[in-house]
């Protein structure tokens, strides 16, 4: 996610000229560049056009401060400009008045991750201590139905469904009413998708909607339907009030676009994004995390990179000489760093093309880490205290960008 977006916007401030502030002139280049970055993440135009001339327009009041140079000016500027076109804050699940249980209506085109989804949020409320309750409406596709029940067995948590001859507003008043006896303080209500909007799932959720008025209407967008995720939030929202949205496979090969616009075109905040297909890959989403994520993207690929650029320079050894704070370290140690290295790449070339993006894979999931230690031929040991090194160096750079982001922000903005 974001791979290219990240790059190009590297790519801009790389273009920003060593002048003293930012001028139209030598604006030009760099907007240019974010503008095409955006567009070929797959944010709408509608968007893409204001958001520069938002960003233009900040950048040209700024004022010049001492020790700010222009490209950290603009890199705070964008980064504050996609916290806010995210929406700012995250946007919590709503809380429900006295003592009713909170019910949560998901909605959504089919295959979009609907399902899934609402597993992944009951084990996400299950985990933060509520008792939790499925609903399966979807009386159309007994597989559906079948497929809730085994994802509420996998994540622990009771699946209510009637079959396929109960109206589906019936279901979910009937599944509330015993959550409400059961004392369970939430119902996740699975509704039916379709491959299209049609006027028929729209009046059953409008149904399903009045029959147990949800503390929460979520529909489930997948982030590869690209530009038209957003209008498809807009679309279900004049007719189903929705309180949010979730970006479901953030993880994949999608561009992210999904992400950016939402909350702009329709309003609705992005409540949380799906990151996987497990059952744990949901987060919430914070619109300031994800604007870091975007400018200090750093994966294993990168990490990967950035070691062949050195290593490419010649002699690796040499190079780690100049480093400050090396020239005292022996020739014997830094032999070591190098051979250290070597271990790295191997197991980095053992991984999947979705690990190298998507460490976090690895860090989670024991199996993936011993098979890549197999096709390696090293220790699980050794993946593991990769992923370590990896992560902390990404905690570093995110940091790093976070406080250019923010010694910017001294520029009179904030
Ligand atoms: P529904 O028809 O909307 O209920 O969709 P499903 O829940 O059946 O999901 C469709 C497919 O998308 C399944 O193969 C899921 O495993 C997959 N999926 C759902 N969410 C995610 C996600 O966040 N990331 C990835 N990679 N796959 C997902």
């Amino acid at each position: 996610m974001f791979d290219t977006l990240s790059q190009s916007l590297n790519k801009a401030w790389g273009m920003v000229q060593k002048d003293a502030r930012l001028t139209p002139e030598n604006m030009k280049a760099p907007l240019r560049e974010i503008r095409r970055a955006l567009l070929e993440a797959d944010v709408p135009l509608m968007v893409v056009r204001p958001f520069i001339a938002r960003v233009e327009g900040r950048a040209l009041g700024a004022a010049v401060t001492k020790g700010v140079s222009p490209q950290q000016q603009l890199v705070k500027i964008v980064y504050d400009e996609l916290v806010i076109l995210m929406g700012g804050k995250q946007v919590s699940l709503n809380v429900p008045e006295g003592g009713e249980p909170q019910v949560i209506l998901m909605a959504g085109l089919q295959g979009t991750g609907k399902t899934t989804t609402a597993a992944k949020l009951a084990a996400f409320l299950k985990n933060k201590g509520g008792r939790v309750m499925l609903v399966a409406t979807d009386v159309y596709r007994p597989a559906a139905i079948e497929q809730l029940v085994v994802l509420g067995g996998q994540v622990g948590v009771p699946v209510f469904e009637r079959g396929l001859n109960v109206p589906p507003a019936d279901i979910a008043r009937e599944g509330v009413a015993l959550a409400k006896e059961e004392g369970m303080d939430t119902v996740i209500i699975d509704t039916a998708g379709r491959l299209q909007i049609d006027a028929t799932l729209m009046q059953e959720l409008q149904e399903i909607s009045s029959a147990v008025r949800p503390t929460d209407t979520l529909l489930v967008v997948d982030a590869m339907t690209g530009q038209e995720a957003a209008g498809l939030v807009k679309t279900f929202n004049t007719t189903v009030p929705l309180t949010g949205a979730i970006v479901t496979k953030l993880d994949g090969d999608a561009r992210g676009g999904a992400a950016l616009a939402v909350k702009e075109v329709s309003g609705c905040p992005i409540k949380f994004v799906g990151m996987g297909e497990k059952t744990d890959a949901l987060e919430l989403f914070y619109p300031d995390r994800m604007a870091s994520r975007i400018l200090a993207k750093f994966d294993l690929n990168d990490f990967l990179k950035q070691y062949k650029m050195i290593s490419g320079m010649g002699n690796l050894t040499s190079v780690l000489k100049m480093l400050p704070g090396m020239s005292g370290v022996s020739d014997k140690q830094l032999q070591a760093v190098e051979a250290q290295y070597k271990v790295y790449e191997s197991m980095i070339q053992s991984m999947t093309r979705q690990e190298r993006a998507n460490p976090d894979l690895l860090a989670k999931m024991p199996s993936r880490r011993r098979r890549v230690a197999r096709g390696s031929g090293r220790e699980e040991a050794q993946v593991a205290e990769l992923i370590a090194v990896y992560t902390s160096m990404r905690a570093q750079m995110q940091t790093m960008t976070r406080m250019m982001a923010l010694s910017g922000g001294a520029s009179g903005l904030g």
